[in-house]
């Protein structure tokens, strides 16, 4: 580190925020801009990209104008700031006039630190007056991919942000966003102008979260073990791919004592609101969703991501994931996937729109994801490669923490391959097996199936591990669904070598049902012992009682991580509890007393 560093970031850090130091290019992202420059921001989310506009805000005169697309963050971020002893507002289309021109007056005088608008707002000409006839620090636009016509959270408002830059030219901008790929960062650069701003890209490792992918069985009860035994009460989001499928799930899981609500965007726009609000500020809530339920979600202590359907890509799996854990605390992204999900989607974009080039992209980005999900290596290591990051096997994922075995599956692809060609390439996998298994249906008899010679050449495996192998198969590509016959599998031009006995087919194991004794649950606040846990609750209870009282969310009182620390490390006095990562010295003056007493009691 560079001695003859400005100290007042590190000052600020400590004091205001209560972290104790930088996180990857934070502390050189702040003195950036807050010298002037301008920057385009790209962190994974959890990252900590708020403190790069947040600290600049601090450290130059005049007021940071913080460019946000959703509402109910907005608020939240701010009564979080507030709590800070920051002096920040936000200006969005619920406020009535009275409101609004309070809030210009404050920023006309200098009395904020920090204003977040939403992108109409700010772009009508009465707020660009205001604007000018105020002291501006700079413009923070967050979220920055929405100027990205191709990306799912496109926003038109905001390909008028480049006016910014022809109105302000003096005010530095700093844009941010998770979103990764280079076509994305060249579409902000571009659209917004900012040729000439430094580019800082983070690691977008998340190595709190615990990626996991298990053998689809029984889906449901699945999930409802994971939930059970590793999250029970905690945050969490589970994604399906239809909406009917989403209001199912919620309804089971509550009939089974979780307490989960649906959405997806076939709700009303009231029930919809509810839910999201109740997941952010309720503790424990588990959200059933479609990917609709996307970028509103700034929920630091979301426990796990738990995918029911496979995703289209592993962009969108990495984006969903991600949601779990931004406060660094470990979670989970656990997924459940069968052969029904590789047909699905498979046929998805068989029977896509688009052409054909378009369609080709689905099936190459489909297929990447198909290689996560059957690799006998590291997930992350998997994962950090589609973005172009190199890294070594992580020891936190389930394939890390328990290696699958593989084994030669050649003669079981062959006799799988074989009973497919005799039966006419027209059956799905559930007939497929009962032939090879030499199970009589009325199926089988209808089709002459048990004269065939295949009838009964695979008894010696079990149902489950056929189906297993066919989703192999097909993942990997030896076979494939019909375009035209629903479920039915055939063989692809990879198929013949196989057949013929020219190729070997290496295959995961099935994953044993049960891995080695479940975690303890709460890893998420690992190693306390049971007086600290008992500790902890109290310290919950009393920040739930808080937030109610202020009508925050609990995390806006104190986060999970600072709890558990605090629990662990039970300080004795207010200096030592200042010492706690997430304890500022406005929090300390607010809270010490309090948190002492429940520490000593
Ligand atoms: P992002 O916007 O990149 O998703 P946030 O700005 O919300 O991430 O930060 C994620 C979490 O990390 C927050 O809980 C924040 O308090 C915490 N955080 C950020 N910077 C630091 C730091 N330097 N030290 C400790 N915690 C930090
Ligand atoms: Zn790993």
């Amino acid at each position: 580190m560079n001695t003859d560093a400005d100290p007042r970031p590190l000052h600020l850090l400590r004091t205001v925020f209560g972290h104790p130091a930088f996180r990857g290019a934070q502390e050189d992202i702040v003195t950036h801009v807050a010298g002037g420059g301008d920057a385009l921001v790209l962190m994974p989310t959890g990252g900590g990209k708020s403190l790069c506009y947040q600290l600049p805000a601090l450290l130059r005169e005049g007021t940071a104008l913080v460019v946000s697309p959703l509402i109910a963050l907005m608020q939240d971020q701010v009564a979080a700031l507030k709590q800070l002893g920051v002096r920040a507002a936000f200006l969005n289309s619920t406020m009535d006039g009275r409101a609004v021109n309070a809030c210009e007056r404050a920023l006309r005088n200098g009395e904020l630190d920090l204003l977040y608008v939403a992108p109409e707002r700010l772009m009508m000409p009465r707020m660009l007056d205001c604007l000018a006839e105020s002291n501006i620090a700079l413009f923070a636009i967050d979220e920055a991919h929405c100027v990205s016509q191709w990306g799912h959270d496109f926003r038109p408002e905001y390909l008028q942000l480049s006016v910014l830059h022809e109105q302000f030219p003096a005010v530095p901008r700093i844009a941010l966003t998770a979103t990764a790929d280079p076509q994305t960062r060249e579409e902000i650069i571009r659209r917004l102008a900012l040729d000439d701003a430094r580019v800082f890209i983070s690691s977008f490792d998340r190595p709190n979260i615990r990626y996991t992918i298990v053998d689809k069985q029984d889906a449901r009860n699945q999930l409802l073990r994971f939930i059970r035994e590793e999250h029970a009460g905690e945050a969490g989001i589970v994604y399906c791919l239809s909406r009917k499928k989403v209001d199912e799930t919620a309804a089971w899981l509550v009939s089974h004592g979780v307490r989960a609500l649906p959405y997806h965007a076939g709700m009303d726009a009231e029930s919809r609101a509810d839910h999201q609000n109740r997941f952010q500020r309720e503790e424990g809530v588990v959200v059933v969703a479609t990917i609709a339920f996307g970028m509103g979600i700034d929920k630091p202590d979301v426990r796990f991501v738990a995918h029911l359907d496979l995703p289209k890509s592993i962009e969108g799996y990495y984006q969903e994931t991600g949601r779990a854990g931004r406060d660094g605390v470990p979670a989970d992204a656990w997924m459940t996937y069968g052969l029904g999900d590789v047909v699905q989607q498979r046929r998805m974009i068989d029977h896509s729109e688009g052409s054909e080039e378009y369609r080709r992209v689905l099936v190459v980005k489909l297929d990447a994801l198909l290689g996560l999900c059957e690799t006998a290596g590291c997930r992350r290591v998997r994962l950090l490669d589609y973005f172009g990051e190199p890294s070594t096997p992580c020891g936190n994922c389930d394939t890390c923490l328990e290696p699958p075995q593989t084994w030669d599956a050649t003669e079981a692809a062959r006799k799988a391959l074989s009973c497919m060609y005799r039966t006419g390439q027209r059956f799905g996998a559930v007939h497929l097996i009962d032939v090879l298994r030499g199970r009589a249906t009325e199926r089988t008899a209808q089709w002459g199936h048990e004269q065939l010679n295949v009838f009964g050449i695979g008894a010696g495996l079990d149902e489950p591990a056929w189906r297993n192998v066919f989703r192999q198969l097909v993942a990997l590509g030896y076979a494939e669904p019909d375009h035209d016959a629903f479920g039915a599998l055939k063989l692809t031009d990879a198929s013949r070598p196989v057949l013929k006995g020219e190729q070997s087919v290496e295959m995961r194991h099935l994953q044993p049902r049960k891995g080695k004794a479940a975690r303890t649950r709460s890893a998420a606040l690992s190693g306390l012992s049971a007086a600290e846990g008992g500790l902890l609750d109290q310290l919950k209870a009393w920040r739930l009682e808080q937030a109610r009282q202020q009508a925050v969310p609990a995390y806006v009182i104190l986060h999970d991580r600072t709890l558990a620390e605090i629990a662990a490390l039970r300080p004795g006095d207010m200096n030592a509890l200042g010492m706690v990562s997430g304890i500022g010295a406005k929090k300390l003056e607010r809270y010490g007393a309090a948190l002492l007493e429940l520490v000593r009691t």
